[in-house]
């Protein structure tokens, strides 16, 4: 039976990585039928930042990956959280377990000395040197009794090698040599996250660890300790970096990377997910727009790649806009009317601004550009009116803007069909080309050389007296400025 695990430490935001981290364990889970657990790994006591517990739930619910067991879910393997398992002596009493069958050690060294030892620079990578190992047993009572401050240590083998298989990376192999004896228990009594993820891992029954490729250096270290407690390791999944367009790391100050943020640009949970799910992995076929459960149903694992996985926006923009235009109408205008409000014409219907702004947004965001002359028409010259395919230009429209005032006068019919049709009779009758009308007239109520809709459409939405008023004031600009 499959079980994983998403372990987060609460130092903050939730950053892309570590999303793409928690969709991979939690497909992983329930690709297989398995479990999707969560522990919180709050040791580091110095990195503990409030509130970022808030945001692990609210992100993980938001992005729809529920966990079957954690903190507030209990399933029998609990406690959840590191500190309450530090709490209950656990990793003391394991780390103890080590000391006793000589797989680890007590370390008393000031911090002076193992400065000493990083600075002359004869011992590789300022390594420890296992100075402590060869203390007595009498000197290591007598130091406890004193209280004297000190770490476990792993006591690692000065010789041979160790191996480990990692599912992306293939069989790993280092010298024991270069690995250090690496502290298990710190002075503060917290234990270390090298030594809580093994313990934790195993006696919380993982079968798969997946995790950012950060923590492949230190894998042959967490075997040993599965050695040492004659554990079975579990199966590593180690996942790809994610950089940026310029192949960097990702990082807090691309702004883009914390899953909160994208939600803020605009950006739906959905979407996200499914982009996310890309970074580093994809589906047998090329169709790349897959929901939460159809990604379910197909996550392999063994497809995730070795190589850096891009972060791109305009691609995230893409499938951002794929999903708006697949949403129905209602949850549509739930995302959007905080946005779009302000700018749909007291008595318009929202549907028609909806018809033009749904199929050509990719992000929410993206709103405001696209419809603000709805509210007001911008400041724009009258070369606006100048277009050589339309073959017309300012005296032309002056002259189409004035004639056509009474024919849009004389209709209470603002629909876009009647009015399409009352406009191109109009432009039959006066020997004109359609864009001879369409294009001054779109222009006098927009402002605008681009806009979401066709002439019609947009008198459509803007109603019979604006649509006038605006068009009144355009022939006043050219009179004025031509
Ligand atoms: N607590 C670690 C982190 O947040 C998790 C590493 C792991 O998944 O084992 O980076």
């Amino acid at each position: 039976m499959i079980k994983t695990r998403f372990a987060p430490s609460p130092t903050g935001r939730m950053h892309v990585g570590n999303l793409r981290t928690a969709l991979y364990a939690y497909l992983i889970a329930r690709h297989g039928n398995g479990t999707f657990m969560l522990r919180i790994e709050d040791t580091d006591q110095e990195r503990f930042v409030e509130g970022a517990l808030d945001i692990i739930y609210r992100t993980l619910d938001h992005a729809g990956l529920h966990h079957d067991e954690g903190p507030d879910k209990d399933g029998g393997v609990g406690p959840y959280v590191q500190s309450d398992r530090c709490r209950m002596g656990l990793y003391q009493t394991y780390a103890e377990k080590l000391v006793e069958s000589g797989d680890a050690y007590y370390c008393f060294c000031t911090k002076e000395r193992l400065d000493s030892l990083k600075g002359d620079g004869e011992e590789e990578f300022g390594k420890y040197d296992k100075h402590c190992l060869h203390l007595s047993k009498e000197e290591i009572a007598d130091n406890l009794a004193k209280g004297m401050p000190y770490v476990i240590r792993l006591n690692v083998p000065t010789e041979g090698t160790t191996s480990f298989q990692d599912e992306i990376y293939g069989e790993i192999t280092v010298n024991n040599d270069e690995l250090d004896d690496m502290i298990l228990i710190k002075s503060d009594g917290f234990p270390t996250y090298n030594f809580a993820n093994v313990v934790d891992d195993h006696l919380m029954g993982i079968t798969h660890v997946v995790r950012g490729n950060e923590y492949l250096a230190s894998s042959p270290k967490y075997n040993l300790l599965y050695k040492a407690f004659g554990w079975d390791v579990p199966v590593y999944v180690h996942c790809p970096l994610i950089t940026d367009e310029n192949h960097h790391k990702l990082s807090k100050r691309s702004g883009h990377s914390s899953f909160e943020d994208l939600l803020d640009q605009g950006f739906i949970s959905e979407a996200i997910v499914n982009y996310v799910a890309l970074l580093g992995w994809s589906p047998e076929d090329n169709n790349e727009i897959l929901t939460l459960k159809e990604l379910e149903e197909k996550f392999d694992y063994t497809r995730i790649g070795k190589s850096p996985a891009v972060f791109d926006m305009g691609k995230l923009r893409w499938m951002n806009g794929e999903y708006i235009k697949k949403m129905d109408r209602a949850a549509f205008l739930e995302k959007a009317m905080p946005i779009m409000g302000e700018f749909v014409p007291a008595g318009a219907d929202v549907n028609k601004v909806a018809d033009m702004v749904q199929p050509r947004i990719e992000v929410f965001n993206d709103i405001p550009a696209l419809i603000d002359f709805l509210k007001e028409v911008p400041a724009y010259t009258i070369d606006m009116y100048r277009h050589k395919k339309m073959k017309t230009d300012e005296a032309l429209s002056l002259q189409v803007l004035t004639d056509v005032i009474p024919v849009l006068e004389g209709t209470d019919d603002y629909s876009n069909d009647a009015l399409y049709q009352l406009l191109l009779a109009f432009a039959n009758e006066k020997g004109l080309k359609n864009g001879q009308v369409m294009w001054p007239v779109r222009t006098a109520v927009s402002g605008k050389a681009q806009t979401p809709g066709g002439a019609t459409q947009l008198l459509e939405v803007l109603g019979k007296e604006e649509s006038l008023k605006r068009i009144r004031t355009a022939i006043e600009k050219l009179q004025a400025e031509i």
